[in-house]
């Protein structure tokens, strides 16, 4: 299930879904890039750690790339493709 749209909020931090099945739904930026899908964050998480995130951690970019989005940090890090149904269940 893909979004009908994707939006973005610095001021709030939070990314915005709105799902066909009328569902909005706000993901907190810090909270995205703890979950960060890449292979990096991903080794990281199933050591037991849990990635160094600032709370004031931005969305500066979203880069849709047909089956989820690229998202770029603000600290940086831009390895996580998020797909669709990964950012439905965070
Ligand atoms: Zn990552």
């Amino acid at each position: 299930m893909n979004p009908l749209s994707a939006g973005n909020s610095q001021s709030k931090q939070q990314l915005r879904l709105n799902w066909p099945d009328g569902r909005e739904h706000l993901l907190d930026h810090a909270e995205l890039r703890r979950q960060c899908p890449c292979s990096q964050c991903r080794a990281f998480r199933l050591r037991g750690m849990t990635p160094m995130v600032d709370a004031r951690v931005r969305v500066v970019e979203l880069n849709p790339q047909g089956y989820g989005l690229q998202l770029v940090f603000s600290d940086g890090h831009e390895r996580g493709i998020y797909p669709w149904a990964y950012l439905a269940e965070l």
